[in-house]
């Protein structure tokens, strides 16, 4: 099924859209004049978490207008459920030292806010001048948790979303959008 499956019906999953390709853009942009306004004359590390990050690695690094350094980590996540475990695991580290380096680390969310509050200390604890945040979604339970997320796209409600890098057992990553699943798709 999976190759064969058409746009509007995976389109159909989707129960509400949250934020448009459009203001994805927008904010995106905005948020790069920001970075390169707070970073200047400052080497710059962008540390992407995979997978959910790659497409505001990829929308993010091409709007900024200076150079910059990437590298990517991958962390255990929520597995093919919906809710945070909060037990984090690095399945695929950095492939360079960051001593001394500004890093900042794009996330796609922050939910509980365990993942990059654990990360954060993580990086810093290697010897980073500096490891702040930036997330494109922000739930409200990350309020509970004291993560400061330097950089955020879009506050959301709590609904388990998918699109721009977000999925579901892997699949509507490729959505240019982020929507609301309908609660058929994983009840
Ligand atoms: P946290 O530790 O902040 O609760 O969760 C962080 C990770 O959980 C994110 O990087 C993301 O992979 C996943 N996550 C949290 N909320 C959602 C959501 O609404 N949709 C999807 N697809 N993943 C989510």
């Amino acid at each position: 099924m999976r190759g064969t499956v058409e746009l509007s019906v995976v389109h159909s999953d989707i129960e509400k859209m949250i934020v448009t390709e459009d203001e994805l853009k927008v904010r995106v942009a905005e948020l790069a004049r920001a970075i390169e306004s707070d970073y200047d004359g400052r080497d710059l590390l962008l540390v992407g978490v995979l997978k959910g990050a790659i497409m505001a690695m990829a929308d993010l690094s091409r709007a900024l207008q200076r150079h910059i350094d990437m590298d990517w980590m991958a962390v255990s996540s929520y597995g093919s459920g919906t809710k945070s475990s909060g037990v984090v695991r690095i399945l695929k580290d950095l492939d360079r030292d960051i001593t001394g380096r500004d890093v900042l680390i794009v996330e796609d969310i922050v939910d509980s806010g365990l993942t990059l509050s654990w990360l954060k200390s993580n990086l810093e604890s290697r010897g980073a001048k500096s490891v702040e945040i930036l997330a494109i979604l922000r739930k409200p339970e990350a309020a509970k948790v004291d993560v400061n997320v330097k950089y955020v796209g879009f506050n959301i409600p709590t609904d388990f979303v998918v699109g721009y890098g977000l999925d579901f057992d892997e699949k509507y990553r490729n959505l240019p959008f982020v929507g609301v699943l309908a609660k058929h798709m994983y009840a």
